[in-house]
């Protein structure tokens, strides 16, 4: 029985459900949120927040709650690849540094957020399906806990549901761009690591790892090799941790006199685009395009999207523009802004040596305070790599080493 309706139905109150959720009740919306998980609670990521990221937290009012829990700023952003290392200021004016918060501050704090906006949050609500009349979604079917199946009705039903977006699933939306798992990836915590502000990248053949510093002193370092590695490696994920490190004899030394904290988690995923709306429904965060972690856009990617979409509905709801042609702007801001750091992402995660022409250019960009900034952007997302990477500005680089 159909008991509330509503203008949005948000399922998943993580990193994209919560915002968006929270910026449409701050419009006035009338929304819900449900998710399966209570909050706080841990999910499998590692949490580098690059800038911008820290930026939209800004722009919400929400970073000093951040800040407050004591979340370690990160000026610098490091990167070593053996034979030379670049180091450069990752933000901006603006937005100057990143964090690494752990998720179950950061998600709880959103959720949070979402709630004082106005939005009615459900926790352990599990959605069996999305209700489709005429061709439309006009709801979603779901349970709390222990509970009997009910039916909530809504204009539109956003699928902040991740990966395994069950939206998607039940509408078919679009796939595209796609590509499988590249990178198999492994991370715990450890204390007695300091890092002085500092998000650490060590690049090495068919390896690659990062430390970053978060909350209760601890530091997290994940570490991948290449998916197809995965099934040797995977009966003794510490060991094949532990002896990556002997490549950075340095930084192998710094982890011998740290200690591991917790238990180890890792997964690989696949790369996709998805088209992000169709009659009644939307997507945003993981459930509409996901990349690779290496280069950890994702936490920055489903801020953005919950603004893009937020901003969509809204135009739709309020009858400034119709839903279609609304979105169809979403869905094109988003790929435009997210395609050169996809396929950067891809490259990357094949952990494969650079080509020797982008060695040549990291060469060039090695002491080079101004270049190495703009290099340490484009890894935070400030910059895109087309831009980065254009004739004009490698010509730049160049230039400067001669
Ligand atoms: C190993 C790894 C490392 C990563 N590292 C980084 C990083 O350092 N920095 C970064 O920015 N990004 C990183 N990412 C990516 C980041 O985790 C995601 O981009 C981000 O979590 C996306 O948020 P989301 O809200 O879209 O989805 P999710 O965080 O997946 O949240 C989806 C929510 O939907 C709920 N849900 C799903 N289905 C249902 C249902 N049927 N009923 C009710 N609830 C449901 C789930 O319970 C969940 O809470 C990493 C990812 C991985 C896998």
């Amino acid at each position: 029985m159909a008991q509330n309706r509503y203008d949005a139905i948000v399922i998943g109150a993580r990193c994209a459900g919560s915002p968006t959720a929270m910026l449409l009740a701050r419009k006035g919306y009338k929304v819900l949120v449900v998710d399966r998980a209570t909050f706080p609670s841990d999910t499998l990521s590692t949490h580098i927040l690059h800038p911008p990221g820290a930026g939209a937290l800004a722009q919400w009012g929400l970073l000093d709650r951040l800040t407050g829990t004591g979340c370690p700023p990160i000026d610098t952003y490091a990167f070593d690849f053996g034979p030379f290392a670049i180091e450069g200021a990752p933000g901006t004016e603006d937005s100057p540094v990143a964090y690494c918060p752990r998720r179950t501050v950061l998600d709880k704090l959103l959720v949070d957020a979402a709630s004082e906006a106005g939005a009615e949050i459900r926790e352990e609500f599990t959605v069996e399906d999305v209700v489709i009349d005429d061709g439309r979604v006009i709801g979603i079917r779901g349970h709390g806990k222990g509970g009997e199946s009910v039916t909530e009705l809504a204009d539109v039903v956003v699928g902040a549901d991740g990966r395994y977006s069950l939206v998607a699933k039940a509408v078919a939306a679009e796939q595209y761009n796609e590509r499988p798992q590249i990178l198999s990836g492994n991370y715990t915590y450890w204390s007695d690591l300091p890092m002085d502000g500092r998000f650490e990248v060590y690049v090495r053949p068919g390896r690659g790892w990062a430390a970053a510093p978060t909350h209760d002193g601890l530091t997290l370092v994940v570490a991948g090799w290449p998916f197809g590695e995965n099934g040797a490696n995977k009966d003794d994920v510490e060991g094949n941790y532990l002896k990556m490190f002997e490549q950075a004899p340095e930084f192998a030394e710094r982890i011998r006199g740290a200690k591991r904290e917790a238990r180890f988690a890792g997964t690989a995923v696949e790369n996709y685009f998805r088209k992000p709306f169709g009659a009644g429904w939307a997507l945003v965060g993981d459930a509409g395009y996901n990349k690779d972690f290496i280069t950890a856009q994702g936490i920055s990617d489903a801020f953005r999207d919950a603004e893009l979409c937020a901003a969509a509905i809204d135009e739709a709801l309020s009858g400034a523009r119709p839903f279609d042609v609304a979105m169809a702007e979403y869905q094109a801001t988003r790929d435009a802004h997210v395609l050169p750091m996809f396929e950067f992402t891809c490259q990357l995660a094949t952990l494969e040596p650079p080509p020797p022409e982008m060695q040549h250019l990291l060469g060039a960009v090695h002491g080079n305070q101004e270049a190495m900034d703009g290099f340490a952007r484009v890894n935070a997302g400030v910059t895109s790599p087309a831009e980065f990477f254009s004739e004009e500005n490698v010509g730049r680089i160049f230039a400067a080493a001669s």
